[in-house]
């Protein structure tokens, strides 16, 4: 039988592969993806990004119903549970599966769904779930495979009880108690999820600090709202003995407490997808997270084979996928890639309850380099249309150098936070002199707003090194 033969066969079609698939196609080259999975969209649409992200909006709306004072005496007569914001983000999944199997459709990409196996660096092998074996050949491959939960020996993931973030979707019950293990990003959000959902929630933090890679001021406010909504949760703990039955399941740490819920999710890790593909035939080594190391330019040690995504680790985000996916396309079809990742200008967005954003270092990180900044905080509480929707949690908080007026960072947590940070990313990224704290404070803004906290920080930290 004759080889199909492509300039690009990607492997994968999260935002990773989809990103590479499009700019290469949109480059006029013959592209095929293999996607294992019956729908693409990858983990992101299936499991990750997507569903928890609509989950959370469900259960958001849920609690603004059950808050609002014109909706309050009605409210209670309504409950809602984790099945039936399951069917909501279902419906999103659905909605997104479509949306992107248009894209592969119009420009006419072919997407084999298969298991794809590398047999050298220009032949892959798709198992389909039929049992059948086809072979693609193809100038340059992209790797964009994804990651996993991480699932340590001695936890029974097969148990009723016991889920990680892809098997939590199919939990068909509400918990009224649930331990989520691991207090990373994916962890807190779940939390914050579970708890806006009525559940009882132990948060077990292997580190001493929640999110610690983010400003202080700011996993200080979120580790406050969290227990101020119930949350309890444990620092610095690890777990010596999962043991679950009909009824629960029970935590033994090792500093001799237990903690019992009637679920646990295991939210500590994620290992790259590499198994069984095929690398150590053609030479392209996997570390002991099951991740591949490639170069600035997402090259693997196979001149013609990339890899990008969470497959390669940090940042490990949909967004930065995207990018790296037509980033590195770009690099395997002209040998040059312009623009770069800069991974840290790349803000963070987490959806806990409340919404954490952030771009740029910490306080302690300026200092730590004794750059000589100053802050300017915003609080919601303040702000007219954070009082007249509600939202009134949450503050926006600027860093910015004291002689230039540059900003440095920016900081925000409360409602729309992931939206609010992009208004401050736009003047930071410009280049001096137009990265400037006076951008704020002279440019009118549309009032009752969110964005006006950008005016009213600026503000904050302008007057305090004038009033010096
Ligand atoms: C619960 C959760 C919440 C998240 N929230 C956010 C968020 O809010 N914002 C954000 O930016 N990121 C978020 N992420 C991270 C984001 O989902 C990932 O960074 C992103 O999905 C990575 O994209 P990718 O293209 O590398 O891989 P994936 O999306 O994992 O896609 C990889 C694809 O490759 C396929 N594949 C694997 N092996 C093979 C093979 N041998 N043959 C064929 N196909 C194969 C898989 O089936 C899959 O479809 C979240 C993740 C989780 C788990």
């Amino acid at each position: 039988m004759e080889t199909p033969r492509y300039d690009v066969v990607v492997i994968g079609s999260g935002p990773g592969g989809e990103g590479a698939a499009m700019k290469a196609v949109k480059d006029d080259r013959k592209v095929a993806v293999i996607e294992r999975m019956p729908r693409v969209g990858g983990a992101c649409t299936h499991w990750g990004t997507i569903p928890s992200k609509a989950l959370r909006q469900g259960v958001d709306r849920v609690m603004e119903f059950r808050k609002h004072p014109l909706f309050r005496s009605v409210a209670h007569a309504h409950t809602v549970g984790f099945p039936d914001l399951v069917k909501y983000a279902n419906r999103v999944i659905d909605k997104q599966v479509e949306v992107r199997t248009g894209f592969y459709d119009r420009n006419r990409v072919e997407v084999f769904e298969g298991r794809a196996k590398l047999l050298d660096a220009h032949t892959i092998q798709v198992e389909t779930s039929g049992g059948n074996t086809e072979w693609l050949s193809a100038k340059g491959v992209i790797i964009a495979s994804g990651s996993r939960p991480y699932r340590p020996p001695g936890v029974d993931f097969a148990h009723p009880r016991i889920f990680d973030s892809d098997t939590i979707l199919a939990m068909p019950f509400t918990p009224e108690t649930i331990t989520v293990y691991g207090a990373g990003v994916i962890g807190c959000e779940y939390a914050s999820i579970f708890r806006n959902l009525g559940c009882k929630v132990n948060l077990v933090n292997t580190r001493e600090r929640l999110l610690s890679f983010l400003d202080d001021e700011i996993t200080d406010a979120l580790a406050y709202h969290l227990r101020d909504n119930g949350v309890v949760i444990r620092h610095g703990e690890e777990v010596e003995e999962v043991y679950a039955d009909d009824n629960g399941v029970t935590l033994h740490f090792k500093s001799g407490k237990r903690i019992r819920s009637d679920a646990l999710l295991w939210a500590n890790g994620r290992t790259g997808n590499t198994d069984g593909m095929g690398f150590d035939t053609v030479g392209i080594p996997i570390n002991s997270r099951g991740q591949i190391a490639v170069d600035e330019h997402y090259r693997t040690v196979v001149p013609n084979i990339y890899a990008v995504g969470d497959v390669v680790g940090s940042p490990s985000l949909a967004s930065a996928a995207y990018d790296q996916g037509r980033f590195a396309a770009t690099h395997l079809l002209h040998g040059e890639c312009e623009t770069r990742l800069d991974v840290a200008s790349i803000p963070t967005g987490i959806y806990t309850m409340p919404e954490i954003s952030s771009v740029g270092p910490t306080e302690a990180e300026l200092t730590a380099k004794r750059v000589p900044y100053e802050v300017g905080h915003a609080l919601f509480r303040n702000l007219a249309r954070a009082q007249i929707t509600g939202h009134t949690t949450g503050m926006l908080k600027l860093l910015f150098h004291r002689e230039t007026l540059e900003i440095l960072a920016i900081h925000c947590f409360g409602y729309q936070a992931a939206e609010i940070l992009h208004i401050g990313q736009a003047i930071m990224s410009q280049k001096a002199p137009a990265n400037s704290l006076l951008y704020f404070i002279n440019t009118t803004f549309n009032y009752p707003t969110m964005a006006e906290a950008y005016r009213v920080a600026a503000l904050n930290g302008f007057n305090r090194i004038n009033s010096e």
